[in-house]
């Protein structure tokens, strides 16, 4: 008797309206399998083909080719077989060949981190076939010279030798081009094809000492394991670190049967979106081109058409083309082929209801039919997410909080940047115009290779085009400017999901990588000079902009005000100034969290009376250093409480050493002496008693105003009085006061009783009171310990979860730069705990803190100040350890504020 095994699938169909997957399976099948076989299913024309998991990808990294050869052989056998049925055609056949495309396809879409090869299994006799039999020698050659092109550099490493160099191929072709006097690609005659075969395979030859692979199955090993091997390229893993996506995920490989865009003027091919992905409007838009295959319309090397008329009308506005020049040379597909863009008209809107998400679709018309070759969840600006997802809310294709979770909280972080400023841009001089591919505002030193993008601070990118080369660059620089290339070039889809201002196909330019100049017209640029983009309009300003505050308005404001709707833990901000806190409070704040008093002291008028204070040998000296200081101090609470209207402001005492605020140069310690009347060794002796070995575990904190009560007491008497000046003019304030690193309840006590003390004398002196609440920092792990009974003392607990992750991960701040990033690269660390809260450890900490100081108070009001305060993961492990509040910089307000109604949302999915 037989026993039925299980045996695992390693290749998985699809084709003909069916599929062994769907599009759950990304993990498994990689974006681009799982979804190509739910188009598959659901009745969109898609090639047939089959997927190899990106489980045999981390079982290659094991095992080696060999060995994965020998496990799927089978199964890419009868899948190869399953498409040769679907198809009519056979592969390696001399007569009637079978062609298809490998393709890698990670999890989540990488675009152009890795490799792909079209028209597998041509060689000299299979192309002679596939000429009689399509009738169409130009065809069939221009098939063929595109595959060993493409193999060479994918398989065979044929890439270019230095980045001045262009690749080996596009030479050879250039070289041709130029003898026979002709522009483009298109132009090449069935001999001129023969002959770049020719040439190109004798530099494969040349460069590798082999031949260049005959027989389809070789053809189609090499490039599977090529597929496996680019995800351990470099583009590969900057890309995956860039994005904190881990090694061990693989890629698929997706093997297709070839359709052809490039059979004529009946054939084509293009990218299209279902709603812009730099703005979010709702229309449908995208590009393609006539008689061409690929990754032709991304590459920029012809100028794409507009798929839709309307997109085609702004293209030539933007591109100062006139209409009849438009008609005749530019149509939009919807003029040219109103059939087929009818037909992609009804599959954008089926696949958008479908995934109910913007969709980012590749397409090819083979001899005037549609085949889809790809759609994914499109990648968008900050602002196209929010518009998006606002806009489907309304249109009823999600819910409510469905719109809320789509929002990735730290993108939008790029709406919170300033912007252009309108009066600067008026008097602008713009000196050409592209397309606007990725909003945004940049002003930076022009560089001309991605790899010197970090030649000064900031930077503009300018590329005649872009590749995947150029990705850490692009990351880098300031803006992206290209002089080729249309909205879905490279450049283009690569800034918007970087959130990136970029300007691409601003044909004016003309740019010169050896000179390193870009010439518009008859003004020449260098490098170095100063440019501006505008990504919204396209327009290339020269010299600098100045640039204004953002604000929360339309589509962002409706998502915030959303967001309050289910946010159940409140959103303070860090803030030191009026300033700060009015900004904090135009994004929503809801209090202040940490005011650092020592900010304060470092303005040059007080820096000096602050370092009288410290220099003074007697309480008498310090006290009269103190009163100075004092009224400078309310006149900023008064500030601060004003900007905060009734709203409650954490004020922390003093909390860093000393010696931060000392001269250590001769000059100002010259200066000092003359000052405070005393000798320049007496001040250099004073300085040098300051001294610590370690400052952060020293003189710092509650010692501060433990060993000199007098400043804790004008601390005190400048908060109490400023709140009851403002009382006076009508306004409440609600100060806490926070005495900052406490370790020990005496202590703690100890700073209280100088508080109270102080704010009784006030009140009595004043013959007024106002409401107040002394708190502490939780910051070193005994406090956490002990949290019990100090929480019998205090009003508030807040976490500074920076000093507390330095001293249970025993990192002192200041020298982490020395190994965080070794224990990054290595993996001793997923991420930076100072940026991410490590919650499986210090979280504790913070866990147990707020459980046992509520076991004696219930009403314990608990919150957190540190960075990570504005980190959407800690800001989710903050509400589900029950805080009241968390508190970051002004910048990071909305994205907390989105990031705790998503962790209130789902907390109940
Ligand atoms: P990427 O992940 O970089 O987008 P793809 O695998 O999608 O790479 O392929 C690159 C280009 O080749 C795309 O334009 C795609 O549409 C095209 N392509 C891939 N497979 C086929 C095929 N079987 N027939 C025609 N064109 C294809
Ligand atoms: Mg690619
Ligand atoms: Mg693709």
């Amino acid at each position: 008797m037989e026993i039925p095994v299980n045996v695992k699938m390693r290749v998985y169909k699809f084709g003909n309206k069916a599929a062994d997957g769907n599009s759950k399976m990304k993990n498994l099948l990689g974006g681009k399998g799982a979804n190509l076989a739910e188009m598959s299913a659901i009745g969109i024309p898609v090639p047939p083909g089959f997927t190899i998991t990106t489980e045999v990808c981390t079982e290659y990294n094991l095992l080696g080719k060999d060995a994965i050869v020998e496990m799927i052989k089978e199964e890419v056998e009868t899948s190869i077989f399953n498409i040769e049925n679907l198809m009519g055609t056979s592969f390696g056949d001399k007569e009637n060949p079978l062609l298809v495309s490998v393709r890698s396809g990670a999890r989540v879409s990488m675009p152009g981190m890795m490799d792909t090869v079209l028209n597998l299994g041509l060689n000299d006799e299979v192309v002679l076939g596939l000429a009689k039999k399509t009738n169409n020698e130009l065809f069939a050659w221009d098939s063929y010279r595109r595959f060993i092109q493409m193999y060479g550099g994918v398989v065979l490493g044929m890439k270019p030798e230095s980045k001045e160099d262009i690749d080996p191929f596009e030479e050879i072709m250039e070289h041709l081009k130029e003898k026979r006097g002709i522009k483009l690609d298109t132009e090449f005659t069935v001999q001129d094809l023969k002959d770049l075969v020719y040439d190109f395979k004798d530099a494969v030859k040349k460069r590798t000492g082999h031949d260049f692979p005959t027989n389809p199955w070789d053809q189609l090993w090499g490039a599977v394991i090529a597929v496996f091997n680019s995800w351990k390229g470099d583009r590969a893993v900057y890309y995956r670190k860039m994005h904190g996506y881990p090694a061990d995920w693989g890629t698929a490989v997706n093997v297709q049967a070839m359709v052809y865009g490039n059979m004529g003027n009946n054939s084509g091919t293009g990218v299209c979106f279902t709603r812009d992905a730099g703005t979010g409007e709702d229309v449908f838009n995208g590009e393609y081109l006539i008689n061409a295959q690929g990754e032709d319309v991304v590459a920029g090397t012809r100028t794409p058409q507009q798929i839709t008329k309307l997109g085609s009308m702004r293209w030539a506005e933007l591109a100062k083309v006139d209409e009849e020049d438009r008609l005749k040379n530019y149509p939009s597909l919807e003029e040219l082929m109103p059939k087929i863009y009818s037909e992609l008209n009804g599959y954008q809107e089926k696949l958008e209801i479908h995934y109910k998400d913007m969709q980012d679709m590749e397409f090819t018309i083979q001899d005037g039919k549609l085949w889809i070759l790809q759609t994914r969840n499109g990648k968008r600006t900050g602002a196209a997410m929010v518009k998006i997802a606002m806009d489907m809310f309304k249109q009823g294709l999600i819910t409510e909080k469905e719109a809320l979770l789509r929002i990735e909280p730290s993108k939008l972080d790029e709406l919170l940047h300033p912007v252009f400023d309108p009066k600067a841009l008026s008097n602008a001089k713009v000196i050409a115009q592209g397309l606007p591919a990725s909003p945004g505002a940049a002003t930076g030193q022009i560089v001309f290779f991605a790899d010197e993008a970090n030649k000064y601070k900031y930077t503009i990118l300018a590329r005649i085009e872009t590749s995947p080369e150029d990705l850490e660059g692009m990351n880098i620089a300031r803006g992206i400017l290209t002089a080729r290339g249309g909205m879905t070039s490279h450049a283009a889809v690569v800034a918007r999901g970087m959130g990136k201002c970029c300007i691409s196909g601003a044909g004016a330019l003309k740019i010169n990588y050896k000179t390193r100049t870009l010439k518009v017209d008859d003004k020449v640029y260098h490098e170095g000079d100063w440019i501006s983009l505008n990504g919204s309009t396209g327009n290339i300003i020269e010299g600098k902009v100045a640039t204004s505050e953002p604000e929360l308005s339309g589509e962002f404001a409706e998502l915030m005000k959303l967001s309050d709707k289910y946010a159940t833990m409140q959103v303070r901000t860090n803030a030191d100034t009026p300033n700060d806190a009015k900004i904090a409070r135009s994004f929503g704040a809801q209090g202040i969290g940490l005011t650092r008093t020592e900010h304060m002291f470092f303005e040059v008028d007080r820096i000096k009376a602050m370092r009288e204070m410290i220099l003074s040998d007697t309480v008498i000296g310090r006290k009269h250093a103190l009163e100075i200081l004092l009224p400078m101090q309310r006149a900023d609470f008064e500030g601060i409480f004003e900007a905060m209207q009734g709203l409650p402001v954490t004020v922390r005492l003093l909390d860093p050493p000393l010696h931060e605020f000392v001269p250590h140069q001769l000059e100002t310690q010259r200066s000092l002496a003359e000052d405070m009347h005393i000798t320049l060794e007496a001040v250099k002796i004073k300085v040098a008693e300051l001294e610590e070995f370690n400052p952060m575990l020293g003189h710092r904190g509650c010692r501060l105003g433990i060993t000199y009560p007098e400043i804790t007491e004008m601390q005190t008497r400048a908060v109490i009085e400023a709140a009851l000046n403002l009382k006076e003019r009508g306004i409440t304030a609600k100060p806490e006061i926070m005495v900052p690193l406490i370790g020990t309840l005496t202590e703690f006590e100890s700073q209280k009783a100088v508080i109270e003390e102080t704010a009784n004398k006030v009140f009595e002196e004043r013959n007024d009171s106002i409401a107040y609440s002394i708190g502490t920092m939780i910051e070193i792990p005994r406090a956490a310990l002990i949290a019990n009974k100090i929480a019998e003392h205090a009003d508030f607990f807040s976490f500074g979860t920076n000093d507390l992750t330095q001293m249970a991960f025993g990192y002192s701040r200041d020298d982490a730069s020395k190994f965080l990033p070794i224990y990054l690269e290595k993996g001793i660390l997923k991420v930076d705990p100072f940026e991410v809260l490590d919650q499986e450890g210090i979280g504790q900490l913070v866990e147990m803190a707020t459980e046992r100081g509520r076991s004696v108070k219930p009403n314990l009001k608990v919150g957190i100040c540190g960075e990570h305060g504005g980190d959407p993961s800690s800001v989710e492990f903050c509400y589900r350890t029950g805080l009241n509040y968390v508190s970051c910089s002004p910048y990071r307000v909305p994205i907390a504020r989105l990031a705790s109604a998503q962790a209130a949302i789902k907390a109940t999915l």
